[in-house]
């Protein structure tokens, strides 16, 4: 087992965010689950933590600077300091451009660019006195571009600005930071496209899968499994990297 660090995931009440804080217990981590609402956090808390694990849920809006703060000094306080972080908490708002309202585009914004931001400046505090840490950041295939996803798409491709700043910016004091682009994973926010597009979830999964190369569509467990490498002792030579898990080759 290696050394235990403490980890705070965001976003990690359900879907994705779950599963890697599942996953990072299993690596021997503390794991602080960050979502909205805390009670669906405590939820994945008392599961962790019921397996044997070390968990405790936190309910923090990432785009609020004040509550992003408080909770980060919580999880300092009852866990120790935080040296991993990933930012996965998102929100779509999809529309195609010229039905995209400014709402649209602030909400989707706040929720990754600004949450990342804000958790990444918390968090790098911790990880700097350390002189450890690791950084992964959730971007995704639409970071190159897709239809009705102008926020989204732009709000990932901003995440891989951020994350190769955070690399070039942190690596002196042993930080690295990494992004996971994922292609189709199935969740609930997977599942809500299927429904925005008026087809049954699982047509949605089948026609992406015979697009997709190894021809099954992605599992929250695909990508806990990538970040799972990018937080361990021996990724510190990995940094500013974009990992696409899309089951095939991406950009
Ligand atoms: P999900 O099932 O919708 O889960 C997202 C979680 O983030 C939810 O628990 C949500 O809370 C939480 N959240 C939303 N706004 C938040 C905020 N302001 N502060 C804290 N937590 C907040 O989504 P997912 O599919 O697991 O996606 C996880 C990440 O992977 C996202 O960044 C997403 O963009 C990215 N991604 C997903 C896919 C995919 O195919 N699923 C592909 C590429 C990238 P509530 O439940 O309270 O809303």
């Amino acid at each position: 087992m290696s050394t235990q660090r403490v980890a705070i995931v965001t976003g990690a009440a359900r879907g994705i965010g779950a599963q890697v804080a599942h996953r990072l217990a299993d690596d021997g981590h503390a794991v602080a689950v960050f979502d909205l609402d805390e009670a669906a956090c405590q939820v994945v808390a008392d599961e962790i933590n019921a397996a044997g694990g070390k968990a405790i849920g936190v309910g923090v809006d990432v785009s609020d600077e004040v509550k992003v703060e408080a909770g980060v000094s919580r999880v300092a306080a009852e866990l120790g300091a935080p040296t991993i972080l990933i930012n996965n908490a998102g929100i779509i708002r999809d529309n195609l451009i010229f039905k995209m309202t400014v709402a649209d585009w602030d909400a989707v914004m706040a929720v990754h660019l600004r949450g990342a931001f804000l958790m990444s400046r918390e968090v790098q505090q911790y990880q700097t006195k350390e002189g450890w840490g690791r950084i992964v950041n959730l971007s995704s295939t639409s970071a190159l571009g897709n239809r009705g996803q102008a926020n989204y798409s732009a709000a990932k491709a901003g995440m891989q600005g951020l994350t190769k700043t955070l690399a070039l910016e942190l690596g002196r004091y042993g930080v690295t930071a990494n992004a996971i682009a994922p292609g189709f994973i199935a969740t609930d926010m997977t599942a809500a496209t299927a429904e925005r597009m008026g087809v049954t979830f699982e047509d949605f999964k089948a026609a992406v899968a015979k697009e997709t190369p190894v021809r099954r569509v992605g599992e929250p467990a695909d990508i806990a499994h990538a970040a799972s490498f990018f937080a361990s002792e021996g990724a510190g030579f990995v940094s500013g990297q974009i990992l696409y898990v899309a089951g095939g080759p991406k950009d």
